[in-house]
């Protein structure tokens, strides 16, 4: 992929600027989970000191093309982003602020881990500019960390906690996952009512999936591990929901909760498929019309951002070699896109947005799959959005797989 030559970034009023959400990657982590099928290394530490480089000349080779956006959010994530390095995220933040027109009302998120988490590094985050922190928990019994294969304790996430709130965090996300294998309603009531305490502004809620590659799916096919439950994940589900719901949490997505103006704006763009850049080994994109992913393998990541970047500085011509493939969506497959991803939300799609975006109304593009998911109770009108109903929520995959284009066509 090529872009244009370089130009200044703020050659155009900021305020008639269109909105563009940034995302980091970082793909190492200390150990590997047995459930992670995210892009994250263990024992690639030597790569670290050559990650930030080349991060920010990806910034640099980007921010010609970026230069007509208003960057609204920055979402870092991994991997365990809280191993940067606070003189890394510094350097982070600058490539950042030098190449890209960041709102001044940007919303920066960094997932952590419990288990690094300092006092002195949340307070140079903060510094740093960062206003959201995503803290990956997933329980709060030492037993099923354990079979998750996380590095942290129960202890550890209430002292990151209350580190978060002692460096200025007002606006704290954790991370759960239920539907843990051989665990009974009661656990995960006593998880979830343990976080409330802490009172998080938002909530990710999701249920335990075994995926293919990881160490997990290898213990459950070989049969070393039952699979977990999901009639028993349905009933936590449930109950989450009205728990929740009487905590004074809004659910605005299948698994996210939030207290009031407190929802990701970041992970409201995925859902809304508007654009994003992503940058980092393995990160995608949604830019120009076009998705696309970078390399995964960090080492060649680092290779080809900074080959590219020579080759910029030499040349004046950007290619941007770490892209390993993309494709630019046809109008069935976008159309299913905004279906599936608004459809997550629980105010559903807007029935006339969608018509004045792809000039076909949703009953023409999807007639058949509305009916019969209608018929079946897992999809309803209200007002002017199409929306999954509660027993939607649970049966999502069903009404999704129907929307999606038929390969035989097109
Ligand atoms: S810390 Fe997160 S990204 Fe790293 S291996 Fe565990 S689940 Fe995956």
């Amino acid at each position: 992929m090529t872009t244009e030559p370089a130009a200044p970034v703020t050659d155009a009023p900021s305020e008639a600027k269109p909105p563009l959400a940034l995302y980091l990657h970082t793909p190492f982590c200390t150990s590997k989970c047995g459930y992670c099928d995210f892009n994250s290394y263990e024992g690639l530490e030597h790569l670290v000191p050559d990650y930030t480089p080349a991060l920010v000349h990806e910034m640099e080779l980007w921010a010609p093309a970026a230069r007509r956006f208003r960057v609204e959010t920055i979402f870092f994530g991994g991997g365990t982003p809280s191993l940067t390095s606070l003189d890394d995220l510094a350097a982070i933040f600058d490539g950042l602020k030098a190449n890209f027109d960041i709102s001044p009302t940007v919303e920066w998120s960094l997932e952590a881990n419990p288990t690094e988490l300092t006092l002195e590094h949340l307070q140079g985050l903060r510094a740093l500019g960062v206003n959201r922190l995503s803290m990956g928990v997933q329980s709060m019994h030492e037993d099923e960390l354990k079979l998750l294969e996380r590095q942290h304790s129960p202890e550890r996430v209430a002292q990151a906690v209350a580190d978060a709130r002692a460096a200025g965090f007002e606006n704290l996300n954790l991370d759960l996952i239920f539907g843990l294998i051989d665990q009974p309603l009661e656990r995960w009531q006593q998880t979830l009512e343990h976080i409330l305490e802490f009172e998080p502004e938002h909530l990710s809620c999701y249920a335990l999936t075994v995926e293919p590659g990881t160490a997990l799916f290898y213990q459950v096919s070989k049969g070393l591990l039952p699979a977990p439950d999901p009639d028993v994940a349905a009933d936590q589900y449930e109950w989450t929901r009205e728990r929740l719901a009487a905590a004074g949490y809004e659910q605005y997505e299948i698994s996210n909760w939030a207290k009031p103006g407190r929802q990701c704006r970041h992970n409201l763009v995925y859902w809304r498929a508007e654009p994003y850049l992503g940058m980092g080994a393995g990160a995608h994109s949604f830019f120009a019309g076009r998705r696309f992913a970078n390399v995964d393998a960090p080492n060649r990541y680092e290779e080809l951002v900074n080959a590219s970047y020579e080759e910029r500085t030499a040349t004046g011509r950007t290619e941007l070699r770490q892209i390993a493939g993309g494709e630019t969506p046809d109008e069935a497959t976008l159309r299913a896109d905004a279906m599936i991803l608004g459809l997550r939300l629980m105010e559903g799609v807007s029935l006339p947005e969608f018509a004045e975006r792809f000039g076909v109304t949703v009953q023409d593009a999807f007639g058949p799959a509305i009916d019969r998911h209608t018929r079946l109770g897992l999809i309803e009108v209200a007002g002017d959005r199409l929306r999954l109903t509660d027993r939607g929520l649970l049966l999502s995959n069903e009404v999704f797989t129907d929307l999606l284009p038929d390969p035989d066509e097109g």
